[in-house]
């Protein structure tokens, strides 16, 4: 008989927090793996399957794509699907798998925004790259102005309608659209299961607007993307701009954003980290955390040592008002655009 390659960890959920998400029967792991980048064509596969089974090993069962993540689109997708076949089919009732549309996917007017055509035809491809059923959630990736709310959120009805999704999500909507988009969504028995957006010690949009708020109140949960600010939120630019990390490829993290104010602000955070006993990163997941609002972090990673470390922000959650005023007085008025 030939070995399993791949057999979970029995202490999988030992360490791992649950929270409840909205008012749905599904609980988050507290820390998400998304697989925006390093989970692409350019990473060795043995790589990415180190750092995902190490994930689930953790308890980390959410894991987060959409259809154009890479680089190149698509191939984190086909990634995620040679997971499946690999490593994760025996598993798939334990996870809780994710994609979207929204953004640019394909050439001419069918391969980006929000109509019926692009969501449901991307939800397709999606499936057959993850060589997946169904996903667990599916969400419209950003607001179209251009289409009618109704067309978009219809599509997220029916495709829970016709099996491919068990439940809906949206991300990065503007307050008065999520608004609307829960109205017709619970309209339609489909309520909405989470609300994705940007939120961290350095960007509070979310908290600021009232979408955090407003998500809570209609019970949604609220999930936070880019929650170490791709990277800034942690140790890897107090010396300097390695050359293997995202800062240096220079795509969604530019080098102009680290000047030397936010360089400062980084330090002074880091040492109110190194006070708590937590490294930047720590810091930084546990500062969301600590907010009962957000059901869920997703995490970006390009090692399993950085998952590691990500882990331990659980170990405390705790933060002093002190601490807290410190945190905000460093970062509140820091001037830079993200
Ligand atoms: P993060 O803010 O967590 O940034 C991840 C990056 O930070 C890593 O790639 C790594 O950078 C660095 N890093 C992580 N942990 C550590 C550590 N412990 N020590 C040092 N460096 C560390 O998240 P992402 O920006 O990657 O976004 C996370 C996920 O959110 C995405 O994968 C995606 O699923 C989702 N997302 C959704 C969006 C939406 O529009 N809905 C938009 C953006 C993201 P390096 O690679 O340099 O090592």
């Amino acid at each position: 008989m030939i070995a399993p390659i791949y057999a979970a960890s029995p202490a999988r959920y030992d360490s791992m927090s649950y929270r409840r998400c909205g008012k749905s029967g599904i609980q988050l792991p507290l820390l998400s793996l998304g697989l925006w980048h390093n989970f692409g064509s350019r990473k060795p596969f043995e790589d990415v399957k180190d750092m995902a089974c190490h994930a689930f090993d953790h308890g980390i069962c959410h894991f987060d794509l959409a259809n154009n993540y890479g680089p190149e689109y698509g191939t984190a997708e086909e990634n995620f699907g040679r997971l499946m076949d690999t490593v994760f089919r025996p598993y798939r009732d334990e996870l809780l798998i994710s994609s979207k549309a929204g953004y640019d996917m394909w050439p001419g007017p069918y391969g980006n925004w929000g109509s019926r055509k692009y969501l449901m035809a991307s939800l397709d491809q999606s499936l057959k790259r993850m060589r997946l059923d169904y996903v667990d959630i599916f969400y419209s990736h950003r607001f179209d102005p251009a289409t009618p709310i109704e067309e978009t959120m219809q599509a997220l009805v029916d495709i829970v309608r016709q099996g491919k999704a068990l439940y809906v999500g949206i991300s990065r909507y503007p307050k008065e659209e999520a608004a609307k988009a829960y109205e017709y969504l619970a309209g339609h028995d489909v309520p909405c299961l989470l609300y994705q957006d940007r939120y961290n010690i350095l960007d509070r949009v979310p908290q600021d607007n009232g979408q955090v708020d407003l998500a809570y109140g209609k019970g949604v949960g609220f999930i936070s993307f880019s929650p170490l600010q791709q990277g800034l939120l942690t140790g890897r630019y107090l010396d300097g701009i390695p050359s293997d990390s995202r800062m240096a490829r220079n795509t969604s993290l530019k080098r102009e954003t680290l000047t030397p104010e936010l360089l400062d602000t980084l330090r002074s955070l880091n040492d109110i980290a190194a006070r708590r006993g937590q490294s930047l990163a720590q810091m930084s997941l546990s500062w969301l955390l600590s907010d009962p609002r957000v059901t869920s972090v997703i995490i970006g990673a390009s090692s399993v040592q950085q998952i590691d470390d990500n882990l331990k922000s659980l170990d405390n959650r705790y933060f002093s008002d002190e601490e807290l005023n410190e945190i905000d007085s460093l970062s509140l008025n820091l001037n830079f655009a993200l």
